[in-house]
């Protein structure tokens, strides 16, 4: 006996019967002899099945992976806001302060543009793109606001 899923081509209703043999579904199924139970059809077919792909150990192994990521991201997260300055949009001119020796070398992270970005490498300054999973929260910005004029 084998048991086929099969699926109703008029309805789509699924279902499940059982067959003498594959041989013994293919010659009723020609003569319409396997018939929906809901609407009476005669088109049905088996339904086509896909192998499963994940195995449950490799389920496990990539959350594992996942988990430490997401640890390690948390720790590179907490380190940046911990003890590098923000600067915000301020990264590019600072960076550069920095690098000329026009102020003291301290770890900073903030913002710039793609043509910031692209000036600092081609001055040689050292910058370098944070990942996103690493970078913190911006915190309001401790110094007060330049005046508008
Ligand atoms: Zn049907």
């Amino acid at each position: 006996m084998i048991r086929y899923a099969l699926v109703c081509g008029e309805c789509e209703h699924d279902f499940e019967a059982w067959f003498a043999s594959s041989a013994a579904f293919d010659a009723q199924s020609e003569k319409r002899l396997v018939t929906c139970p809901d609407c009476g059809g005669g088109r049905v077919a088996k339904q086509i099945m896909a192998p499963s792909v994940k195995s449950p150990k490799k389920a496990t192994a990539r959350s594992d992976a996942e988990r430490l990521v997401a640890e390690f991201a948390d720790k590179a997260r907490d380190h940046v806001a911990k003890n590098f300055d923000y600067v915000g949009d301020d990264f590019a001119d600072e960076a550069r302060a920095m690098y000329y020796g026009e102020t003291e070398d301290r770890p900073i992270w903030g913002a710039t543009t793609p043509e910031e970005s692209a000036a600092l490498a081609e001055e040689g300054v050292p910058a370098a793109p944070l990942p996103r999973a690493f970078t913190p929260k911006p915190p309001k910005r401790a110094r007060p606001k330049r005046d508008v004029n």
